[in-house]
């Protein structure tokens, strides 16, 4: 169970399917920049990620050291994918969304001695370069307009390498792989290390038709970043499955993902809802205009990373096309669950619809349960609201060099295998008897009215299928007799009218009373953070001295 295992069967079975990119090859007359294509084979990624895997090796790197990149979804960073970790050596990606004080602390948390940069993103160095002692050498990857004193052009650097001769290091699959930090919410980001076992056994559970619904009959377009939670897996469980990939870089906006989504003919692309809501307006958009995308290839967009809202779901199916809900966390790898259905549920009945809004079923290997405050287990009865914890064999136990933090997200549990271990992924949720997860909230972002626990995201998710809101986020504002209060922050969607009598008229049937927020209030926009998600803590600290009416 080896990256070189994973790299070796894809060239022998699948070296004629290909990896298509779309790179920005200049800027358009506002500043934006204009996608060109590249094209080339499993073949060609083979080789060169073998190539790669020569020049880290020749320079003097060791098995178990650590290669930074810090790059979009491209084909050079793919190799570093297969490359990397094939020569022994810990993929670590960084996040380029983290504040550069952050990029800084865990390159050098993570001590990494090799940096592999997208072109596009050299900006940064500056910033990076000078605090980061560990790095001995930046690679950049893509050419750029003049040379960067003191980096090396990573095509040219490979180029010195002969593929043929390089011979795989021994790896013991139990050894790490590659690292993700991810943003707490206080203190510094946590390092999640994953081996090679893991990470294996987790591309096979993501290639289920089970899993995320790959088959070697698809185009696969991972939105998802490859600097966040290694893309979800795709770039390791489509070329396994014998699928084509096809990568975007930097571009994320609507019309730019539907016409390469049209021109590739994509089968299946996930993502975060925020970037499907750009997606869906432009469908929308383009098929009143009476000049409709043919996406008539795609079999389903994946939808995670937060909750996608039912309204969403159904307004996709109003174009023919189909979300797939699924749930996990940087330390589960980060398949989790996926809401597929049971054959008896009409996918487009009421019934099917709340149960493709709910996270879904854990795969085969990862296990759920939910327990109180107390870590006593609660019934999985669809209402009982708990903790959510999980365990399986890509469910990361610790975090790197962090023992403090990997014993606050511990939790043994007595059971029929045993003393089991499980990690406390910080979610509350309940689970219905068939197995069905539904994510109420992050225990941080609950709210808890006169001791009783309110879901922020039903909330929301109901806010968000009224007509005329684009993005509602619910908060907790400090009562004096109920400790806290539920208030919507919300965004009408351009030219829509709303008033907050009308927001409460719509939810007053969905929930009870007391669930009901106190408030809403109008804004411009809401903070996103670096994975897309809505930055509550920001959203608190604005409206800490908020007087309830
Ligand atoms: P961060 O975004 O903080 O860097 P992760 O990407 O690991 O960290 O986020 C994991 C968290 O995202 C989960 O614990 C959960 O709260 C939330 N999440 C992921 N998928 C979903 C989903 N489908 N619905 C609701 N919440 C989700």
């Amino acid at each position: 169970l080896n990256m070189p295992y994973l790299l070796e069967y894809v060239n022998r079975r699948f070296p004629g399917n290909t990896v298509t990119t779309l790179l920005p090859v200049g800027v358009d007359a506002e500043g934006k920049p204009v996608p060109g294509r590249h094209q080339y084979t499993y073949r060609d990624m083979y080789r060169r990620a073998r190539q790669l895997a020569g020049a880290l090796r020749a320079a003097g790197l060791q098995s178990g050291d650590r290669v930074a990149t810090i790059g979009t979804n491209t084909y050079r960073h793919l190799e570093a994918y297969f490359g990397v970790p094939s020569a022994g050596l810990v993929l670590h990606t960084v996040n380029i969304r983290l504040h550069p004080e952050q990029i800084v602390y865990i390159i050098n948390h993570a001590q990494d001695r090799v940096l592999l940069i997208d072109n596009v993103l050299a900006r940064l160095l500056p910033a990076i370069l000078p605090h980061c002692p560990t790095l001995e050498k930046v690679v950049i990857m893509g050419p750029t307009p003049q040379a960067v004193p003191g980096t090396l052009d990573y095509d040219s650097w490979i180029a010195e390498q002969d593929e043929g001769a390089f011979v795989y290091p021994e790896i013991d699959e139990r050894s790490a792989l590659g690292m993700c930090y991810t943003s707490g919410t206080t203190g510094n980001p946590k390092g999640v290390v994953y081996s090679h076992r893991s990470t294996v056994l987790h591309s096979l559970a993501v290639s289920l038709p089970s899993g995320l619904t790959l088959s070697p009959s698809d185009t696969v377009l991972p939105v998802v970043p490859m600097f966040h939670v290694m893309a979800w897996g795709y770039p390791w469980a489509v070329p396994l499955t014998g699928a084509n990939l096809a990568l975007a870089s930097v571009f994320s906006d609507g019309p730019t993902l539907a016409k390469f989504m049209q021109d590739e003919r994509v089968t299946g692309t996930a993502g975060v809802p925020t970037i499907w809501l750009g997606l869906l307006s432009e469908l929308q958009r383009a098929q009143a205009a009476g000049t409709p995308y043919d996406l008539s290839a795609m079999k389903a967009l994946v939808v995670g990373g937060s909750a996608a809202p039912e309204g969403m779901i159904r307004a996709f199916d109003q174009l023919g096309l189909t979300i797939l809900h699924a749930w996990g966390m940087t330390e589960t790898s980060p398949f989790g669950t996926a809401s597929h259905l049971p054959t008896h549920v009409d996918p487009r009945s009421d019934d099917g619809y709340r149960l493709r809004a709910k996270q879904g079923i854990a795969p085969f290997m990862v296990d759920l349960c939910l327990v109180d405050d107390d870590g006593k287990l609660l019934p999985h009865d669809g209402r009982s609201l708990g903790r959510l914890l999980v365990r399986g064999p890509w469910v990361s136990g610790h975090y790197y060099q962090n023992a403090e933090a990997s014993e606050a997200n511990t939790i043994y549990l007595d059971g029929p295998f045993g003393r089991t271990q499980w990690f406390d992924t910080g979610d509350i949720a309940t689970i219905d008897e068939y197995g069905y997860m539904t994510i109420a909230d992050r225990a941080k972002d609950l709210v808890k009215s006169g001791g009783e626990w309110i879901s922020s995201v039903d909330l929301e998710n109901a806010l968000m299928s009224h007509p005329a809101v684009s993005m509602a986020a619910v908060i907790a504002v400090g009562h004096p007799k109920w400790d806290e209060r539920p208030m919507a922050v919300v965004v009408k969607k351009e030219g829509a009218e709303v008033t907050p009598e009308e927001l409460h008229a719509w939810l007053e049937p969905r929930f009870a009373k007391w669930w009901l927020p106190d408030a809403y209030e109008f804004v411009e926009s809401i903070p996103l953070g670096s994975t897309g998600k809505f930055m509550k803590r920001e959203l608190r600290e604005q409206f800490k001295d908020y007087q309830l009416p």
